[in-house]
């Protein structure tokens, strides 16, 4: 069952307070809201208002009462991100939120993320509720990037315990295995295969780039996997 949530949203004022590194291009924004944000399922966006006719929607990466997390990927040239990267300790946005119903399933089947760039930020909020209700299947995710150096999966996920990270790298010749993760050189789509996975029993979630995207959910509807839910960025 998929939860609409449209009831709870809302428009709310956020005071930037915080911005934090996460790679080269990639930033952790933290945001006060001017009240408490109720009624939050992982994987849901806010939309931001920067400046007069600029919205933008992001993946709502942490929620805790009024103090809220996005992360930004500074684009060459874009237009919303020109606006984050200038942005000033206080300075104040209007934004509507929680939008979406790319939510996670309450259930107790096996999940499995893709994601590449600002793609796993709803995920991080996922994995976390997930560990809350203690879903013992476990949780594998296979992550993309260009080079190793870009990776911000390792930064993000704090506790590896029941969850299994390959790292695609589609621009770079790497293959070796650590304790937590494994990196694989050639697309996400090179190194998943359908087969591994209890197909009626796996929740499959893809986000980020849209090409990617668009032929992870092929490969796993040809597979005639039950449950796949996504988001293109
Ligand atoms: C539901 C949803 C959730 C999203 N969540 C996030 C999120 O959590 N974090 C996040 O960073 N973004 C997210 N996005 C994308 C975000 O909304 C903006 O589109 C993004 O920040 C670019 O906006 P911009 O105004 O800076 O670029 P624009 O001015 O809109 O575009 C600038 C130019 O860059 C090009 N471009 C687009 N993508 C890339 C790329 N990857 N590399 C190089 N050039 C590119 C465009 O074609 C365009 O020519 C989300 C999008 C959706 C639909």
């Amino acid at each position: 069952m998929i939860f609409q949530n449209f009831d709870f949203m809302k428009k709310y004022i956020l005071e930037f307070s915080q911005k934090k590194r996460v790679s080269n291009k990639i930033f952790e924004f933290s945001f006060l809201a001017n009240e408490e944000i109720k009624d939050f399922l992982p994987g849901q966006f806010l939309s931001i208002n920067l400046a007069e006719g600029i919205s933008r929607p992001y993946s709502i990466f942490s929620l805790e009462k009024n103090s809220i997390k996005i992360l930004v990927e500074i684009l060459p040239n874009g237009t919303a991100s020109k606006i984050f990267e200038n942005m000033k300790i206080g300075e104040k946005f209007s934004a509507i939120l929680p939008i979406g119903s790319f939510v996670l399933q309450e259930n107790d089947h096996k999940k499995v993320f893709f994601a590449t760039g600002t793609g796993i930020s709803p995920f991080i909020s996922m994995i976390k509720k997930v560990r809350e209700k203690s879903i013992e299947k476990g949780i594998s995710i296979f992550f993309g990037v260009q080079k190793l150096e870009e990776d911000i999966s390792k930064k993000l996920i704090s506790d590896f315990q029941n969850i299994d990270l390959t790292i695609s790298l589609s621009q770079e010749e790497k293959n070796f295995e650590e304790k937590n993760f494994r990196i694989k050189s050639g697309r996400i789509t090179k190194n998943f295969d359908p087969k591994n996975f209890d197909l009626e029993d796996t929740d499959f979630y893809v986000c980020g780039n849209p090409e990617m995207v668009s032929d992870v959910v092929q490969i796993l509807q040809n597979a005639n996997a039950k449950n796949i839910f996504f988001e293109k960025y």
